[in-house]
């Protein structure tokens, strides 16, 4: 075992059954749990990581009835013939020494179809349906699917259960007034709200004896106005205990929060104080959750004694090694998850299987495989953007010789720039990645070094991989030239000066980064270093001492050095293209720093008076003209393909592969890149 991480690695023993570990794979809906000819995949997805040492691991939701689900059709867990199926997920996870609980999640008014049912008739912010409320005698029924459904997952042969009781789903329905407005024993004052959850884990206990983990997801903080008081929550944690619960672990913020949980600029444990709040109220093993991405950041919380046992979830679909890289002290070679929500959790709220931005190959185990290339080519790399960076490591993973040229003087084309936003300092950890990959798979690396069509034709590689990536695009408005203007990689990479009034043209991913960027005081929080917990709490409204209603306070946000204009052409929504699950973040914490968003933009011209601009409205009538009188433009209106290397090769007759943003800079982002630049690897 590690010295490095005594207290993560530290078997944890539960009385009847011992984990290997103190790392638990948070649950994740994946996409794979919702239909039976997916179960082979979902077995292979929890063998790798249980392969990769994790000790305990949770399933994604399982409804225990149909008005559970969170969709139509959605996971559930309610009769034999799923259960059976479920025997190849957990004999693969015993094969690989690791412990597995199936979540049992009943959406409640989260529920995505006209049938759902909860504790009042309200309807959820997140979906169009209205929940119906449940009869008192409705109660009883969901509780008997519960314990129905934990009988199932012990005949499946899973180690247990997980109760999901936060997030804002039915239990956590019941838990607050501000959803529970009912008159019988399920509702009115605590002690009846909180005895559905009670009552559910009393009867699974008995339902399934003593030797069954029985995990808990306590709502420690509801981060919801309503939302139940530490008092309440210590009261319910205790309650679990006595019902028989094996675990309590963490649950943070339902999902009609207004602070963010678990995105990147979330720093790092932000939450891991609560568990330690009630660290001591319970006998049994606390879990914490939330942005804990590391080996070390999770023996720090262990260590501090804020916690027993530490839950990751995405961390884990980035790395499926995770654990046995800490154990092997190789923590230097795990692929950090980001916290970019872009392909796990903006999968699952599009309905689309999930997988992970840094590492393509989560949850297509069986389809993105990396054989043994039978014969070994000489294989050259064209850029070391975020596309050639996974070309690279891939082509060389399955045994090609490769050479990689970059122009810059470092690895991670783009991702430099984006690393740079506050709130983006993740980025950092994808180049430590790659940059240890390539040395580990004896990858040519040739920075400073742009390549051109005559030394590649001379070169006589077996195979060319075409990742020049993107150049800005540059709008043709009159005045374009003017010194007032910038371009966002004046910004970013030139460093150039920016005055105090700011008009940034484009309101895209980079327009809002840039944005985020130019109202950032960086004598307050220094380049490259996470925002603290503590002024992170200030900024978006967590009670420091988690004690009110719902743990809020009021927002107390930082004053912007700049006055900033954010402006789009389309009439829509400004960052309406933005991440599903991470869009409203980044608009809501420019709106608190005063960033004005302008919608229906004509830029008619740029001087030396500013900017001027026409403002039109959905049927393309003017409404209103006026000149921004700003000390700069900042130009972030997109990207065009930079291609004329591979355009140059093919007129020559060289064999070259085109991908990431050299392919097509529409809609490109660094998913598209990780993902193409290993499909075409492995077909190397
Ligand atoms: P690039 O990253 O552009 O890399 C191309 C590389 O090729 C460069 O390093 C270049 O120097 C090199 N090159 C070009 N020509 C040659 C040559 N002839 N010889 C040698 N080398 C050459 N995407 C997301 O998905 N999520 C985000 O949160 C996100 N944030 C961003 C924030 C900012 C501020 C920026 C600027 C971008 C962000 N992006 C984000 C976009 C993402 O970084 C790009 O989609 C991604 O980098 C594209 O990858 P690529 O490899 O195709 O191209
Ligand atoms: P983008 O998302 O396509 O946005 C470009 C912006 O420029 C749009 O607001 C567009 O809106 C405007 N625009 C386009 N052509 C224009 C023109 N001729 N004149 C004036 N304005 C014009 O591209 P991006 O911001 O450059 O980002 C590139 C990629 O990186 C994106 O795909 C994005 O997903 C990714 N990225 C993601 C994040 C993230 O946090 N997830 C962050 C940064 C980047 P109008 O046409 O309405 O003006
Ligand atoms: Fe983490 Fe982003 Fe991968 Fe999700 S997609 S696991 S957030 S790196």
């Amino acid at each position: 075992m590690s010295s490095t991480y005594p207290n993560l690695l530290n078997p944890l023993d539960l009385g009847f059954t011992e984990l290997r570990n103190r790392v638990l794979m948070g649950s994740m809906h994946t996409g794979l749990e919702d239909r039976f000819w997916n179960i082979h995949k979902f077995a292979r997805y929890f063998a790798e990581r249980a392969e990769g040492g994790v000790g305990l691991m949770v399933t994604g939701g399982y409804s225990p009835n149909l008005a559970g689900q969170l969709a139509p059709l959605a996971s559930t867990m309610n009769n034999k013939g799923t259960a059976l199926l479920h025997r190849h997920v957990t004999s693969a996870v015993h094969e690989a020494g690791a412990k597995i609980c199936l979540q049992i999640l009943h959406a409640g008014r989260y529920g995505y179809h006209p049938f759902t049912v909860s504790a009042s008739a309200t309807k959820a912010p997140i979906t169009p349906f209205k929940a119906r409320a449940l009869s008192t005698r409705g109660v009883e029924g969901q509780i008997k699917d519960f314990v129905r459904a934990a009988e199932l997952a012990k005949f499946a042969g899973y180690d247990g259960v997980e109760v999901m009781g936060s997030e804002g789903y039915f239990i956590n329905q019941f838990l607050c007034e501000r959803t529970n407005k009912r008159t019988d024993k399920w509702g009115g004052p605590y002690e009846n709200r909180m005895r559905l959850p009670v009552e559910i884990v009393r009867r699974i206990r008995e339902a399934v004896g003593p030797e069954f983990i029985i995990i808990y997801r306590l709502s420690m903080l509801d981060l919801v106005e309503g939302g139940q008081t530490w008092d309440q929550i210590v009261t319910l944690g205790k309650a679990i205990e006595q019902a028989g619960a094996t675990i309590i672990n963490t649950g943070i913020g339902w999902h009609e929060a207004r602070v963010p949980t678990i995105v990147t600029s979330v720093p790092r444990g932000g939450f891991a104080d609560v568990t330690a709040k009630f660290y001591g109220e319970v006998d049994i093993p606390l879990c914490t959750t939330n942005r804990i991405n590391t080996p070390e950041k999770g023996e720090e919380i262990l260590a501090a004694g804020k916690a027993d046992m530490v839950s990751m979830a995405r961390p884990l679909l980035a790395d499926s090694e995770f654990v046995r890289k800490a154990e092997q002290g190789r923590a230097d070679e795990i692929n950090t998850c980001i916290a970019c929500n872009q392909a796990c959790l903006d999968h699952a709220f599009q309905a689309k299987r999930a997988s992970c931005l840094v590492n393509p190959r989560a949850c297509h185990e069986t389809e993105l495989v990396l054989t043994v290339a039978p014969v070994v080519r000489s294989v050259a790399v064209v850029g070391a953007g975020p596309a050639g960076l996974a070309a690279a490591t891939t082509a060389a993973k399955r045994g090609h010789k490769v050479t990689l040229f970059e122009a810059d003087d470092r690895i991670g084309g783009q991702f430099n720039y984006a690393k740079r936003i506050p709130g983006k300092e993740e980025f950092y950890e994808t180049l430590r990645y790659f940059q240890r990959q390539i040395e580990l798979l004896d990858i040519e690396l040739k920075l400073d070094t742009r390549v051109d069509v005559e030394f590649l034709a001379k070169a006589g590689f077996d195979d060319v991989v075409v990742a020049t990536g993107v150049k800005p695009r540059t709008p043709a408005i009159d005045g374009i030239d003017h010194p007032k203007v910038l371009g966002y990689l004046d910004v970013l990479r030139h460093n150039k000066p920016v005055g105090k009034s700011v008009a940034v043209i484009g309101a895209g991913g980079i327009g809002f980064d840039v944005s985020e960027f130019l109202t950032h005081d960086f004598s307050h929080q220094p380049e490259g270093e996470q925002i603290s917990i503590d002024a992170w709490q200030a900024e978006w409204g967590v009670a420091p001492d988690y004690e009110g209603p719902g743990g809020l306070a009021e927002r107390q946000p930082t004053e912007s050095p700049r006055k900033i204009y954010l402006m789009q052409r389309k009439t829509g929504k400004v960052g309406a293209g933005l991440g599903k699950t991470s869009g409203w973040v980044h608009r809501n914490s420019l709106k608190h720093r005063d960033v004005e968003m302008l919608r229906g933009c004509r830029y008619d011209r740029i001087d030396d008076d500013g900017l001027h601009v026409t403002l039109v409205d959905k049927e393309g009538k003017e409404t209103e003209t006026r000149v921004l009188d700003v000390d700069n433009v900042v130009i972030c209106a997109g990207q065009e393909s930079y291609r004329e290397l591979f355009d140059q090769l093919e007129a020559t007759g060289v064999k070259a592969h085109l991908i990431g943003g050299a392919d097509v800079a529409e809609e490109l982002d660094a998913k598209r890149a990780f993902r193409q630049g290993t499909e075409v690897a492995i077909k190397l």
